[in-house]
């Protein structure tokens, strides 16, 4: 992580463990640091060091960060600083625009969660939901709106959203609003603003068109980026590095999964928070891993026994936040798993340089929510490695593997030979029955004596959504229609009655599904623009939902005949 443009923080580098900086480190009111606490936040992560000061001072700030980096509290607590010093009045006092209606229920869900002992008054508006809620809570007064650019637009149209209070805009996740076409909107919002606002700008990637807007609408910014990483040394040639991508609701089913299939001697698996240490290290252990947690809640006493067990072996996971596994040196470990993505690549760099030492080999695993996948690009960027995404292993592979296991285990007892007192049960028994039936009686109760595949529920296969660079929207308007094909695995082709000739371009459609459905941009498959209609991919899952909300809505200001399409024409 690098910043310019302004003085350094206080404080330095995690990874290095020079001076540790805290949250109050950092200049927070106290509230704030009590909701962080009880959230189990033990440090800032880099991009809330570098942009915490800055924004609490007032600047304008540039941030190139993606989903992981902990970039939403970053600028969520100094809005919140603000608008506490600020006079709180009926209208908002801070306007963050997101791309799509999740990330608004997410943003808001974490601005009052991190506001909650400053009674901050949070609202997400977004497409899809019935107005009327909305008008009641802005007029009841709000302090913090999330909003989506086409629906806080409509209010403001309405004279419902009203503008003149703000002290602070946030742009969150910028180039993905662009890409679905907001960037008029949200020209537009910009110009209904104080002009002494601050303005805040967080974005994936930096393609000239935000720069564009940084120039238009930042004044004199701080600007963040990720930098390379400085820990590189510690990287150990001989570490595998995988990573799987699920939904949150099956990452601790996963990592269980996982851990059975590469049965590691010792593991250490990172968490981001306390709260997450002591439910991963509890589930584990319901699964029937020795596991210990570890966090900066514990007394140096607990520590101690944790180590001590680990070392002799009484343990053989430990799940710790990255803060109490600092100065932690533990030589037998094979894995390191990311139960998280880490907030920034150095981190990543850090903790699997705990394995594959003295060339031993080893594992480094990572999960990653569909939402994180651009955060794992950017740490194989910045480390040079490939991570490999693999296929979360199914109840079957996990069968196999445990047969494997005892495949070979009875071949080290073969090759052991100790068997005389076992003889006599044998012979006995081939009197009666054939020797290969003996033997596979023993072989299934060895195998069942070894444990029971944990009778999980299947996991969906996720295959992360290509690049922005290679994706099929962008751009997509001027090819030529594909000739009609079946719609990708799990993907369903809808049909709207509204193509080339009605001036549709691919974004209209991102911007319309995402604006009024649970799906994000990413989640959008290949859009085939013909003169009279268009074809869109989406999940089969949300294929109902996608056509009821287009069928309620309007395309480029006008209503489209929306169904599924037929893929046998
Ligand atoms: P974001 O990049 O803003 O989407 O944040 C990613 C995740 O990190 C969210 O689940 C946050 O709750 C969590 N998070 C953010 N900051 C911290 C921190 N300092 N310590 C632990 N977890 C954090």
């Amino acid at each position: 992580m690098t910043r310019t443009n302004n003085e350094p923080v206080p404080g330095n580098d995690p990874v290095t463990g020079d001076d540790p900086v805290t949250f109050s480190d950092l200049g927070l009111r106290p509230e704030l640091l009590t909701a962080l606490g009880g959230l189990g936040y033990e440090e800032p992560t880099p991009i809330q060091r570098e942009a915490i000061p800055p924004l609490i001072e007032g600047r304008d700030l540039l941030g190139q960060a993606a989903t992981g980096t902990g970039k939403t509290a970053a600028f969520a607590l100094p809005l919140l600083q603000h608008l506490v010093a600020g006079n709180r009045s009926k209208q908002p006092g801070a306007l963050v625009l997101v791309p799509t209606r999740e990330l608004a229920i997410q943003v808001s869900e974490a601005v009052h969660r991190y506001g909650r002992e400053l009674g901050a008054r949070v609202l997400p508006i977004y497409g899809g939901q019935p107005i009327g809620r909305q008008l009641g809570a802005l007029d009841r007064g709000v302090d913090v709106v999330v909003a989506t650019p086409g629906r806080a637009l409509d209010h403001i149209g309405r004279g419902t959203l009203r503008l003149d209070g703000l002290k602070v805009v946030v742009l969150d996740e910028a180039d993905e609003m662009l890409d679905m076409g907001f960037a008029e909107d949200i020209e537009a919002i910009l110009q209904a603003t104080p002009a002494e606002r601050q303005t805040v700008l967080f974005s994936a990637t930096m393609p000239a068109r935000i720069d564009g807007i940084a120039r238009r609408h930042l004044r004199n910014p701080v600007r963040i980026h990720m930098g390379r990483a400085r820990a590189d040394s510690g990287q150990a040639p001989l570490v595998r590095q995988i990573a799987y991508v699920v939904p949150r609701a099956f990452k601790t089913a996963t990592l269980g999964r996982i851990l059975d299939v590469e049965s590691p001697t010792a593991a250490l698996v990172f968490c981001r928070t306390r709260d997450e240490v002591d439910q991963v290290a509890s589930t584990l252990n319901g699964r029937g891993y020795r596991a210990e947690a570890l966090h900066g809640g514990m007394t140096q006493e607990q520590r101690d026994r944790v180590m001590g067990r680990l070392r002799s072996g009484t343990a053989d996971l430990l799940v710790a936040t990255d803060v109490a596994a600092r100065g932690l040196d533990i030589d037998q470990l094979t894995h390191v798993v990311n139960y998280e993505v880490p907030s920034a690549p150095d981190s990543y760099v850090h903790r699997i340089g705990r394995v594959g030492r003295a060339g031993r080999e080893g594992v480094a695993i990572t999960l990653v929510e569909p939402r994180e996948h651009r955060m794992l690009k950017t740490i194989e960027r910045v480390t040079k490695q490939r991570i490999v995404v693999e296929k979360v292993p199914t109840t079957a592979d996990l069968r196999s593997r445990r047969l494997e296991l005892t495949r070979a285990a009875l071949e080290e007892a073969i090759l052991e030979d100790d068997f005389e007192n076992f003889r006599v049960v044998v012979e006995t028994l081939t009197d009666k029955y054939d020797v290969m039936e003996v033997a596979l009686a023993a072989v299934k109760l060895a195998h069942e004596a070894s444990g029971v595949v944990p009778n999980d529920d299947e996991i969906p296969q996720i295959t992360p959504a290509p690049d922005r660079e290679s994706r099929g929207p962008k751009g997509a308007g001027s090819r030529p229609p594909r000739p009609p094909r079946s719609a990708g695995a799990g993907m369903t082709r809808l049909f709207v009655g509204a193509g080339r000739s009605a001036g549709i371009r691919p974004q209209d459609l991102v911007g319309a599904i995402a604006g009024e459905t649970r799906l994000s941009g990413r989640d959008i498959g290949a859009i085939e623009i013909a003169d009279r209609f268009t074809l869109v991919e989406v999940p089969e899952s949300a294929a109902d939902e996608v056509v009821t909300a287009l069928r309620a809505s309007t395309i480029k200001g006008k209503k489209a005949t929306v169904r599924r399409a037929h893929e046998d024409r």
